[in-house]
């Protein structure tokens, strides 16, 4: 009850604020929608409580209109406030009311039915070794980033187990739907298939992943025994060890810091170290590292509302555009895919294309 008390009292602070952390929100910088801005959902969420909305429809339609990016948060002037936890709970209440966007309730049913959200049916379940590299539902269909990521770790002379496609996935586009039972469920099967394979750690190149199968799982409860590694630690960890021998290449490179790995696993710093190893000349878009913008594709805005997606995406496009870099490169596979107007890569793919041997 105490703790009830306490966070309804974070919400009404964040509905009663001045609202500055909206100058971070994509959402609002893409449309110029008040509404869309984070003092302005809150302010929503807390009249819905007090069940002052007329049109709780529309209100529950804008709560699967936040990117769920975490800009917000980040430039919070409170340290122990996270608006998204509020927007969450809204979803939730969204999903048990079944009136969740047509675009959300799609992806569920296609969910449910093949266990993953794009229907895919075949499972890769490939080598042996107790490092795992997990394909997520974002990199299964990206032939350069597994060619690129093959090539890597035949390269690094350690055994890993390929696993992912079929019915594996984290659960994170339930979560994000709002479906906390659906999740649940996936997250068990999740920690289930990781088990059976017996590794002891798993490298995953989608940053929601990641985030997903540690925090998130912890607070439903679910423990995996299992470390999880973003595949940008793990390349760092590669060329630490000396496993990997490059070409150098003197090109510039900027980087698209992808919200979830900066903002939530603050991970910034890493891509960054390792584009200066492989010898290239970084370029800064104006906005980048906790300060980035999403790219339109983050769960929430890509599952509820195109029109907003392409705004936002259209703003992030012309932000990275502005760095007038030779090559842009990213760390999250569906980053890499809304922003392939500019040939944007997955860092391993830059990786691979540099390695000359293997120590
Ligand atoms: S998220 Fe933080 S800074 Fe932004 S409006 Fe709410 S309380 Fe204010
Ligand atoms: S999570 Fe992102 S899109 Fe949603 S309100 Fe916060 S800054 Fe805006």
């Amino acid at each position: 009850m105490a703790e009830d008390k306490k966070e309804a009292e974070k919400i009404a602070r964040c509905a009663m604020c001045a609202d500055m952390c909206k100058y971070s929100c994509p959402t609002y910088l893409a449309t110029g929608r008040e509404t869309l801005s984070p003092q302005k959902m809150a302010r929503l969420i807390v009249y819905d409580e007090k069940g002052l909305l007329e049109d709780e429809k529309g209100f529950l339609d804008l709560m699967f209109q936040s990117a769920m990016c975490g800009a917000c948060s980040r430039h919070c002037i409170y340290d122990d406030y996270d608006l998204r936890k509020f927007i969450h709970q809204a979803r939730v209440k969204a999903f048990a009311k079944g009136v969740i966007p047509e675009d959300v309730r799609k992806r569920v049913e296609i969910f449910k039915k093949f266990g993953n959200p794009n229907g895919e049916r075949e499972l890769i379940n490939k080598g042996i070794g107790d490092t795992g590299y997990f394909i997520s539902c974002c990199s299964y269909k990206d032939e350069d980033l597994l060619k690129a990521a093959e090539k890597m770790l035949s390269k690094s002379g350690l055994a890993v187990r390929r696993f992912g496609g079929g019915d594996i996935c984290c659960g994170a586009p339930l979560y994000y739907a709002g479906d906390m039972e659906g999740f649940r469920q996936a997250s068990l099967k999740m920690k289930a298939e990781i088990e059976k394979r017996r590794v002891r750690r798993i490298v995953v190149d989608c940053p929601t992943c990641v985030k997903t199968m540690t925090e998130i799982y912890r607070e439903i409860g679910v423990e995996l025994d299992v470390e999880i590694m973003h595949t940008v630690q793990f390349i760092d960890a590669l060329l630490e060890q000396g496993r990997l021998s490059f070409r150098r290449n003197s090109r510039s490179v900027a980087f698209h810091d992808p919200c979830i790995l900066s903002y939530d696993l603050a991970m910034s710093g890493i891509p960054r170290k390792i584009i200066a190893a492989l010898g290239f000349n970084l370029k800064e878009p104006i906005y980048s590292q906790e300060h980035t913008h999403c790219c339109g594709g983050a769960y929430g805005a890509k599952i509820g509302d195109h029109r907003l997606k392409d705004a936002v995406t259209s703003m992030r496009l012309k932000e990275l555009r502005d760095a007038a870099a030779d090559i842009y490169v990213t760390a999250c596979p569906t980053c890499k895919s809304v922003l392939s107007e500019i040939n944007m890569k997955y860092i391993t793919e830059l990786v691979a294309e540099r390695i000359i041997a293997k120590r």
